[in-house]
């Protein structure tokens, strides 16, 4: 069975056809600048990259060249489009309506228009993108994954906010959470490495990246995370703030007379890394800027740190115990320093990090010593195959 992974952008969009026997990517490619001056196709199959640049003005234009290159004669992975046997798309909010991934009708359609106010900058592109690929390719079952859904599970205590209850009435406003399928995927496979059945573990996952989300796993079900309705909250990220406490919002908003649009650029593009160190939000560059002697990057670089084996602690209580810590994502993957960084302090929750082991990058690996009865793993992401896995099983 061939699966075509879609993930839309506003001006991109990412593709992949996996075949599930096996789990072997067939092709993948990238398709940037939708809409606007430059636009190119970036396709990859068997070990040769092609790139084609041409005109992509909207988002049928741009999966028509998709389809087009996966049937390209020397560079294609397919004869014919009856091969496909479905299209798994990412989308980003399925707000409280959607707590599984779901095969795409119109009253579903009707239900990710009414979730876009929750996701403006995302959903819109994401429902492009499903009915783009609805009218190319008539009859192939379109599944929809969502970003959100794995997190329908958390409690009500952990998931509400302490507002006035008729916003959440009036506006849905709680904690949704978001890198579901990373955190699900991970979990998933912490569970084959340990081992272990997927029900019995009590997991903090923390998916580390441009955009970072730790994800409280027990039992498989996410019981609490720490992005919430928007994506900001948690662990500082590249160029967002984390925790905050909101009573900046409006003293910062009166001091420096900004909009609302304003602040939200300070809030989402300005700050973590970036904001903190001058430097980047790159965790590259912040961890060189930090070995060359710059103290804000050495602080970016604490603070990282500090809140994020600070929500491990607490997903521990909250959880009432803990089985393994799951690193994921680029600086999760990759980053020993950062790795380090987190666990040193652990030691008491029985979290023990093996200086060795923990030189990996970009690979699977338990990292804990052996004595350490908490487990720490690395495990790359793969949201892609995630959404492959979760349409397949939808389709049966
Ligand atoms: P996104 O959230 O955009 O998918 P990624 O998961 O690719 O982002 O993560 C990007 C982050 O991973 C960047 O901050 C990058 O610096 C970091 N990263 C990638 N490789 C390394 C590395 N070898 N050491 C430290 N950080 C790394």
């Amino acid at each position: 069975m061939k699966i075509l992974v879609i993930n839309c952008g506003s001006s991109s969009l990412k593709y992949q056809l996996i075949d599930m026997e096996g789990e072997e990517v067939l092709a993948k490619g990238l398709v940037e600048r939708i809409g606007l001056e430059g636009s190119l196709l970036t396709h990859r199959t068997n070990g040769t990259k092609t790139e084609i640049k041409k005109e992509i003005p909207n988002h049928k234009v741009a999966i028509q060249l998709v389809i087009d290159a996966l049937l390209h004669p020397e560079h294609g992975a397919l004869k014919n489009l009856g091969e496909i046997a479905a299209v798994g798309h990412r989308v980003v909010h399925g707000g409280e309506k959607f707590a599984r991934s779901v095969v795409i009708d119109e009253e579903v359609m009707a239900a990710l228009r009414e979730c876009s106010d929750l996701a403006p900058l995302h959903n819109p592109a994401n429902i492009i993108g499903i009915e783009a690929c609805q009218a190319l390719l008539p009859g192939v079952p379109q599944v929809a994954v969502f970003d959100t859904a794995f997190h329908q599970t958390m409690p009500k205590e952990a998931y509400i906010y302490g507002l006035p209850y008729e916003f959440y009435e009036k506006y849905g406003i709680r904690r949704y959470g978001f890198h579901g399928t990373s955190h699900k995927y991970v979990a998933r496979r912490a569970a084959r490495l340990l081992g272990r059945p997927l029900t019995e573990l009590k997991l903090v996952t923390c998916h580390l990246g441009n955009g970072s989300s730790i994800t409280a796993v027990k039992g498989g079900v996410s019981v609490d995370t720490s992005l919430g309705f928007g994506t900001i909250s948690g662990t500082i990220m590249g160029t967002r703030c984390g925790d905050i406490d909101p009573a900046v919002i409006p003293f910062l908003m009166e001091k420096e007379n900004l909009t609302p649009g304003e602040m939200n650029d300070i809030l989402y593009k300005k700050s973590g890394l970036l904001g903190l160190s001058g430097v980047s939000s790159d965790a590259r560059d912040i961890e060189a800027a930090a070995a060359a002697g710059n103290e804000r990057a050495q602080l970016a670089l604490n603070v990282l740190a500090y809140l994020t084996r600070k929500y491990i602690g607490a997903y521990a209580a909250a959880m009432g115990g803990l089985d393994a810590i799951v690193f994921t994502a680029g600086i999760g993957e990759n980053s020993d320093l950062i790795r380090r960084m987190i666990c040193t302090g652990l030691e008491f929750l029985g979290a023990e990090l093996d200086e060795e082991k923990n030189r990996v990058r970009g690979q699977e690996a338990d990292v804990a010593t052996s004595a350490s009865k908490v487990r720490i793993l690395v495990i790359p992401t793969n949201e892609e195959l995630m959404i492959a896995q979760e349409t397949a099983e939808l389709l049966g």
